[in-house]
């Protein structure tokens, strides 16, 4: 048994559904699961719904609801002619529920996490019932299941973590019967329920994680993530033309890597696969013929020092510089039982005598927490940067690797405002200006990635054309954190540049969050690495 996993651009449209038909056929001898994201940016308009809701404006948020239900109606028509009567009444009824959810928001002028999943969850519900009801026209033996009956999580709303054993029974009474008659489950990704029977969702790009979680509860054969690009690619392929694909990479390297940025694959979705040992395949749904990346437990050399150079942006860069006649070890406890007490999945971490500094997604920094540091501490918070990482399991113990990337990124004219190496061994991190990022990835690639090691890359026309879409996405400083703007400033700081050197100082903070790269690095750190 296998799961098939396809993304937002994959199932936009009739054409591109149609071809994930093909693609399941193709694999129909080996017992496919096929789970499917809402159709492309359904997922961001719904948000937008959320907000005009919460806000009042209840006209524009029906106006979207009507584009997204003719959308979706047209779509269903297209792919389904006969049988259009019963897939239209699934899509008219879970739009009608869309649409009385929205209007109590609008009437309470409140939209809490718990909420902002429910509402979240129609464009999953939606895309999977039109997928499966195609498939079954096609003359595969498709049938819808409700993933909210299937994956059982914690309660933590918009990025709920699952609960292993208690999705495994669910999946496998679900499943068991409908898998045994070999019969074909399309389920929704990114959505799951509380044990209570509440909606949840997995954090955006969740469904990656959806299919993993099946894969890993049901022992899978493997898991293909079926996306827009032709595989994992030494770099984003939006960011740099002449990103290339990765034929194979370790389990690690890519978990860092999605850890770091690289959104083809949601930072937890590697977890359940490793623990199951299940090789994952990311494959271009546009390419039937596509060979993809194999991420497995181990993956051989390649000629490059690097396997991959990712960015991660919207970070926030914390200083803090201990007051006067605070002892050292003082200063660390209380900036670290801090970050445990706020539950602050920070990144990296640099320290010096008596300042630290800290780096952490700016739409996760708390409010409070700036303040709480500002009792002990001189504070200053930089928005709009970005974590820069090269990742390749090769660079352990080689000398003269850190300095050829600085060197290269000098000659980029990027200043770097923080470096950490050695508290992972298999990346080196830095941080620079989000609006650097282009600059400096594209010279990092193109010295770290000579030509010479080509394989199949993106063409240059393709990357031109993804280049001309939103490449990096972060947030516009000072937008959420009022209560601590005093303290924040976007030029550059006075701040520690010290690197790292102590890979636990990591722990405290990352540990709390149960993330992909969180758990490898607790891993590496007690020496358990595979
Ligand atoms: P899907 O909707 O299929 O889940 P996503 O948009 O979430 O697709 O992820 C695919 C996108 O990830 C690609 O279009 C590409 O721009 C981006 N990306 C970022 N880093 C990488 C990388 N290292 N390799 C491949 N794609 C990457
Ligand atoms: N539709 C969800 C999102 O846009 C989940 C996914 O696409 O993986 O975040
Ligand atoms: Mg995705």
């Amino acid at each position: 048994m296998i799961i098939m996993k396809f993304g937002g651009t994959s199932v936009e449209n009739a054409a591109a559904i149609e071809q994930v038909a093909e693609i399941v056929r193709s694999r129909q001898k080996d017992s496919p699961i096929v789970v499917v994201s809402a159709f492309a940016k359904v997922t961001d308009q719904l948000v937008l719904m959320g907000q005009q809701a919460a806000s009042g404006d209840c006209e524009s948020c029906l106006q979207l609801l009507q584009a997204i239900r003719a959308r979706h109606l047209e779509t269903a028509e297209a792919l389904v002619e006969t049988g259009f009567s019963k897939i239209s009444k699934r899509v008219e009824s879970i739009t009608a529920d869309l649409e009385h959810f929205v209007r109590g928001v609008a009437a309470v002028r409140e939209l809490s996490p718990r909420s902002s999943d429910c509402l979240l969850s129609f464009g999953e519900l939606l895309s999977s019932e039109i997928v499966a009801a195609a498939l079954a026209v096609r003359g595969l033996d498709s049938v819808w299941v409700d993933a909210r009956e299937c994956i059982v999580t914690d309660a933590m709303h918009t990025r709920a973590r699952p609960l292993f054993e208690a999705t495994k029974e669910h999946l496998q009474a679900k499943l068991g019967p409908v898998l045994v008659k070999s019969r074909i489950p399309v389920m929704g990704g990114f959505i799951a329920a509380t044990q209570e029977g509440i909606p949840t969702t997995l954090g955006r790009g969740g469904s990656d994680f959806s299919a993993a979680i099946v894969g890993a509860a049901l022992t899978a054969e493997r898991i293909e993530i079926w996306t827009d690009v032709e595989g994992m690619m030494t770099t984003d392929p939006r960011l740099c033309a002449e990103a290339r694909t990765i034929r194979q990479i370790s389990f690690n390297e890519a978990a860092e890597l999605a850890y770091f940025g690289a959104k083809v694959l949601h930072p937890a979705t590697l977890l359940p696969a490793i623990e199951q040992n299940i090789p994952v395949y990311v494959l271009n749904s546009r390419n039937l013929k596509s060979k993809g990346t194999r991420i497995t437990a181990h993956a051989p050399r390649s000629r490059d020092i690097f396997r991959a150079i990712t960015a991660k942006t919207g970070v926030s860069m914390v200083n803090v510089v201990a007051s006067r006649g605070l002892m050292v070890h003082n200063f660390l406890r209380s900036v670290f039982e801090a970050l445990d007490r706020h539950g602050c999945p920070v990144d990296l971490v640099a320290i010096s005598e008596v300042s630290l500094s800290f780096t952490m997604e700016s739409k996760r920094l708390p409010e409070n927490l700036l303040a709480e540091l500002e009792e002990i501490a001189d504070v200053t918070c930089e928005d709009q940067h970005a974590i820069v990482c090269l990742v390749g399991e090769d660079i352990h113990g080689k000398p003269g690797i850190a300095a050829n990337v600085f060197t290269t990124v000098a000659k980029a004219g990027v200043n770097v405002r923080m470096i950490s190496q050695g508290a992972s061994e298999i990346n080196i991190s830095f941080v620079i200006k989000e609006s650097d990022v282009p600059q400096a990835v594209r010279h990092l690639h193109t010295h770290f990635f000579p030509n010479h090691s080509a394989q199949v890359g993106a063409t240059a026309a393709a990357g031109e054309a993804r280049r001309s879409r939103n490449a990096t996405g972060g947030r516009k400083a000072n937008g959420s954190h009022s209560s601590s703007e005093k303290i924040r400033k976007n030029g550059l700081a006075s701040a520690s540049r010290s690197e790292t050197a102590d890979g636990g100082v990591k722990e405290p903070a990352r540990a709390a969050q149960v993330s992909a790269a969180a758990v490898l690095t607790v891993k590496r750190a007690s020496g358990s690495r595979g």
